[in-house]
Order: structure tokens, then C-alpha cells, then sequence
């Protein structure tokens, strides 16, 4: 370069002195344009006269993609040393300009405008922000977003006197086809339902992914007239059967609304009102949808104690549930004998008092503590039938009910084998009862988790038949040893023809293909002198014997 350092001024506005160079000096104007040029900001000077292009950069001149008349879009009104960001839609691209009126040669007034092109920094914020507000697996909005936008929701609705709600929801269930399938299919699963929602008429963007498998949807004010509309849209998507894995899987939902401002106008305290619809909703057998009411608020805290004192009773080390035994008696040989008994559990909560399993277990399976609680009355069943055993009762049997949460896990196999490994009972003396419903549509992986199991040498009975989908047909294919008929038709036994019919027809088909029957809930003497005569081979019911306590059936029976 042949022009010294000195020779280049800095003018006290800060811009600098070209006069000197340009006209004297050619070798530095070129550098100077080559230094302008290497610069990624972009640089245009513009007559504030006559309202032309005095200088632009190279820089400057990719930012209009050489395209000179999108100037004026870019160059708007700015105020003399203001700056402001612009997004160049032809071009989907953002730029940060700032204006400063300087002297031009001759002393020309003009403006000096400088570009940055900030689309990387932008597009880079867009996705923390994105991040920040989306849920990953579904790309809906998350929870924190839903807070931000219901807040929002709630004080147009208080401002204008007008209402909006809140939808609560939670699949039915999820917890099988997740555990069942494989996470990756359930993945799959809330995609789906992600997608299906955001179509509804309605609801667009207004659908949160709250975590796990539960969603809200905000129904705006602007939107309160077609609420009737949205629910059926959701009722419809859940109606039609999912296809995964080859196969088609029904999922079904049940949601708790709440509407703002009248039911609440904070966001926690409406979050937690359309919770307790919720869970009122799954109570009174799912599937449905519930609406908050000051009555709601009373029935469901008591669930909400019940959750919590189970879920405390469960970190402690199941202490508070207790194992009942009700024998089950032999009617093929001379006088009944016990031959075993059904472990049936019992809580009896320090802060609730005693609570029946049909009250406990749904909610049990529904909270996933069923896992715990299960495995704990599978050891105790194993560890006190092998007591019995021990004590002159080599023959006893216990039965463990599994649920099929229990049954659908991964590793079930591997928890029975430790059940029995660390009670050391013979795996003959053990039979897990699964029930019917089990079969949710995958018959050849219930198949394959019984045949595991029956390889370990354990027996699996059929509880509850006749209640559940399974026909006749199905349990040949199924690997059980023992079919127990539900007690539904006992009770009708002699009075409906139905009833006698069927418990008959149960029992020579399962004598035909090897299987025993066991029949339960047999209470007066009429029943049993009715089912004497037919090919039964054990019996369990008040007629014999109530559940009763370990210590109580050892007395008893052992
Ligand atoms: P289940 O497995 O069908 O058990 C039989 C139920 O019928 C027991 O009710 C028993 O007390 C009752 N029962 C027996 N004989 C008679 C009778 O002659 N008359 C009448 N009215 N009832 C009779 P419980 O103990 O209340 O258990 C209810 C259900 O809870 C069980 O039905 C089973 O499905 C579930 N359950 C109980 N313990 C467990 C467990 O440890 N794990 C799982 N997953 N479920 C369990
Ligand atoms: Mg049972
Ligand atoms: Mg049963």
C-alpha cells in the first residue's frame, strides 16, 4: 500500500475524510473500496437531496440479492442515528439497520445506512424459543407455554365478560399399549394424536402437551360457542382405532373442563379445577368427559388422599397391605379338602382405614403403583405357601392375582423367577390368576408371556371367565391350566337356565381339551349341590370359607 497511516483522517463525527485520498491518492481509494468491500456489514450512502445511491458495498449489495429496487424496502424511515430490525420478506431474511446523516464529498448531505444481516441469529433465537415452548416428541406447545397463553386467555375473558375453558385430558389406558407395544409405539401413538387434535376445527394451535400422555386444550372466547362442536371432533378421532404395529388399537380418553373466569381465574387454581373434573371423569369409568362443579371439588379430594396415602404406603415397603388367604376346596375327593388358597390383598390404611381391592386396584393400575404393590403380594404369597408346605401341607397351593399392568411388563418373567428363586416355593404350588381383559388385541403376546410363564413351571388360571371378550374358541388356544367362572353365574345357579347351561358347557369342553375349573363365589348349598354333579374340580366361595388372615387360615387349615 503506498499511502502512509497519517494521510487517512478521521473526521470528529466519526466517518471518514475521503476528499483527501479520492482525488490524490488513487491507490487508497481502491483499498479504501477493497476494505469496504471485505466488510460483512453492509454499507450504502444515499443523497438526502437527491434521493440516489451515492455508494453501497458489496456486502450491501448481496443483501438486496443485486436487486437494486428492493431499496426502498429496506431503507425505511429512520431518524438519524436510529437503528431498527427489518424483515425483507421476498427474501426471508432479517437485518438490523441503523442511519446516520453524514457529509458526503463536496459536503453533500447524506445518509449513511449500515446492514447487518442477522436471519442466522434470528432463525438461532427462534429455536430457543421454540425449545423452550414446544414439546419435543409432538411439537405441540408444552406446559410452560400453555400457563403463559391460559393467563393471557383468562384476562381477555375477564375484560371482555366473556368465557372460555379449559380441557383436561388423559388417555385411557396408555399405560398398556406404552408397556405393551414398546415405548417407541406409544411414541408413535401420541404423535398421532398430536396431529389428529391440531386438525380439529376449533383447537389449532390451542393444544398443549402437558408431559407423559396428558393434553389441555385452551378453548378461547372467540371460540366458547363451538365448544360442543370441539368435544365432538375429540370424540370422534378417539372412536376410530389406531393402526400400530400392524394391527389396530382402540385408545380411548377422558378429560375434565373447567371454565373461565367462573370456575376460577388464576391458571393454577383453573389447572387444578379442570384436574379434579378429570379425575372424576376417570372414576366414573373413563371414556368421557366431566365438567368441574363445586360437588366434584368434595369427591375428589377424597381420591386425591386416596393417591397419596397409597403412594406413601408404597415407599413403605407395602407395610400397610396385608395378604387375605380364602381356601379353595377339592370336590373330587371324599369330604373337600383345602387344597390351597386365593392370596387376596388387603389395605388397611393408618389414615383411611380399610379400603376393599375393588376400590384400591383400578386407581393402582392407574397410577402404575400396581407394580410394586403386586410384587409384594406375589413374594408373601410364595413365602407363606411355602410355610404350609414346610408344615405338613406339601400339597398346598396358593393363587396370586396378576393385573394385567403386572402381566404386560417387560420383565415380568424375570419377577416371578425372582419371587421364586428367593421364597424357594416349588413353582407347581404356585398359579397366577390374568384375567380376560388382558387381550387387548395382541393375543400372540399374551400367549407368549403365559407360555413363559407356564416354562418356569407355574400354572396360569383364567379368572373371571365369562365376564371378558374371550370365547369359548379363544381358550384352547390360550396356554392356561385352569378355568375359574365368574361368580356372576354361580349366583344364578337353579334360577336362570342361562347360568346352568353355561357353567355345564364350561366344564365338559374344558375337560375335553385338559383343562380344570374352579368355580368361585358359591354361598348356599343350593348352588353346591348343583355344580356336585357336574365335572368341577375345585371350589371357593363363603359356602366354605371367607378370605381370612395368614395367621387365621393357618390355624384353620394348617
Ligand atoms: P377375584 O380375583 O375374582 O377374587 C375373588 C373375589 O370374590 C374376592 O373379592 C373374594 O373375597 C370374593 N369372593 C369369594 N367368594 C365369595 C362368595 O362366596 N361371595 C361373594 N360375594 N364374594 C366372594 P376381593 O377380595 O374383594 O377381591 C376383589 C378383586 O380384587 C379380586 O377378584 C381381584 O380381581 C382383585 N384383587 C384382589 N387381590 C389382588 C391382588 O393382589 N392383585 C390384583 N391385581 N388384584 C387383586
Ligand atoms: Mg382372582
Ligand atoms: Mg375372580
Amino acid at each position: 500500500m503506498s499511502m502512509e497511516a497519517k494521510n487517512i483522517k478521521l473526521q470528529e463525527s466519526g466517518t471518514w475524510e475521503w476528499k483527501d485520498f479520492m482525488h490524490q491518492e488513487i491507490d487508497f481509494y481502491t483499498s479504501g473500496i477493497e476494505v469496504l468491500n471485505n466488510l460483512n456489514c453492509g454499507i450504502c450512502v444515499s443523497s438526502l437531496e437527491g434521493d440516489h445511491i451515492l455508494f453501497a458495498n458489496q456486502e450491501f449489495c448481496s443483501c438486496l440479492n443485486d436487486d437494486m429496487n428492493v431499496k426502498d424496502e429496506l431503507l425505511i424511515d429512520l431518524k438519524d442515528g436510529e437503528s431498527r430490525e427489518v424483515y425483507l420478506s421476498r427474501a426471508d431474511r432479517w437485518f438490523d439497520i441503523h442511519r446516520r446523516e453524514i457529509q458526503w464529498l463536496d459536503q453533500e448531505k447524506a445518509e449513511l445506512y449500515t446492514i447487518y444481516d442477522i436471519t442466522e441469529n434470528k432463525r438461532y433465537q427462534k429455536r430457543i424459543e421454540r425449545q423452550a415452548n414446544n414439546d419435543f416428541l409432538t411439537g405441540l406447545y408444552n406446559r410452560m407455554r400453555c400457563e403463559k397463553d391460559l393467563e393471557i386467555q383468562i384476562d381477555v375473558s375477564k375484560r371482555k365478560g366473556s368465557e372460555g375453558a379449559l380441557l383436561y385430558m388423559d388417555l385411557d389406558d396408555f399405560k398398556h399399549i406404552n408397556d405393551g407395544l414398546g415405548h417407541q409405539y406409544g411414541d408413535v401413538l401420541l404423535k398421532s394424536i398430536s396431529h389428529s387434535m391440531q386438525r380439529i376445527n376449533g383447537i389449532e394451535s390451542n393444544c398443549y402437551r402437558m408431559g407423559g400422555d396428558e393434553f389441555i386444550i385452551i378453548v378461547t372466547e372467540n371460540k366458547y360457542e363451538m365448544l360442543d362442536k370441539i368435544l365432538q371432533g375429540i370424540a370422534e378421532i378417539f372412536a376410530k382405532p389406531w393402526f400400530l404395529k400392524g394391527a389396530d388399537y382402540y385408545c380411548t380418553m377422558s378429560m375434565g373442563i373447567a371454565r373461565f373466569p367462573a370456575d376460577g381465574d388464576t391458571v393454577q387454581d383453573l389447572i387444578r379445577k379442570a384436574d379434579l373434573a378429570l379425575l372424576e371423569a376417570k372414576k366414573s369409568g373413563k371414556n368421557c368427559y366431566e365438567f368441574y362443579t363445586d360437588s366434584v371439588k368434595g369427591v375428589s379430594s377424597k381420591r386425591l388422599d386416596l393417591e397419596k396415602n397409597m403412594r406413601d404406603a408404597t415407599m413403605n415397603a407395602c407395610d400397610e397391605f396385608e395378604v387375605y388367604y380364602q381356601p379353595i376346596v377339592d370336590v373330587t375327593k371324599q369330604g373337600n379338602p383345602c387344597m390351597g388358597a386365593e392370596a387376596l390383598i388387603r389395605w388397611n390404611s393408618e389414615k383411611l382405614g380399610f379400603i376393599s381391592p375393588a376400590e384400591f386396584i383400578p386407581l393402582a393400575e392407574y397410577l402404575g403403583l400396581i407394580n410394586p404393590i403386586g410384587e409384594h403380594v406375589l413374594r408373601e404369597a410364595c413365602r407363606q405357601c411355602r410355610a404350609w408346605n414346610e408344615s405338613g401341607h406339601p400339597h398346598y397351593k396358593v393363587n396370586v392375582n396378576l393385573s394385567v399392568v403386572q402381566l404386560l411388563r417387560n420383565d415380568i418373567i424375570d419377577q416371578v423367577q425372582d419371587a421364586l428363586k428367593e421364597t424357594g416355593i416349588n413353582p407347581a404350588n404356585l398359579t397366577l390368576e390374568v384375567t380376560e381383559s388382558l387381550a387387548i388385541n395382541d393375543m400372540d403376546r399374551m400367549k407368549s408371556i403365559l407360555g413363559q410363564i407356564r416354562e418356569l413351571g407355574v400354572r396360569v388360571a383364567l379368572d373371571d371367565f365369562g365376564t371378558g371378550y374371550s370365547s369359548l374358541n379363544h381358550i384352547r388356544e390360550m396356554p392356561i391350566d385352569v378355568i375359574k367362572i365368574d361368580r356372576c353365574f354361580i349366583e344364578d345357579l337353579g334360577q336362570d337356565e342361562f347360568a346352568d347351561a353355561f357353567v355345564k358347557i364350561v366344564c365338559e369342553l374344558a375337560n375335553v381339551i385338559g383343562m380344570r375349573v374352579c368355580v368361585e363365589g358359591v354361598e348356599h348349598s343350593r348352588q353346591y349341590e348343583i355344580l356336585k354333579n357336574m365335572q368341577i374340580h375345585m371350589i371357593q366361595g363363603f359356602y366354605f370359607d371367607r378370605p381370612m388372615s395368614a395367621e387365621d387360615f393357618t390355624k384353620k387349615y394348617a
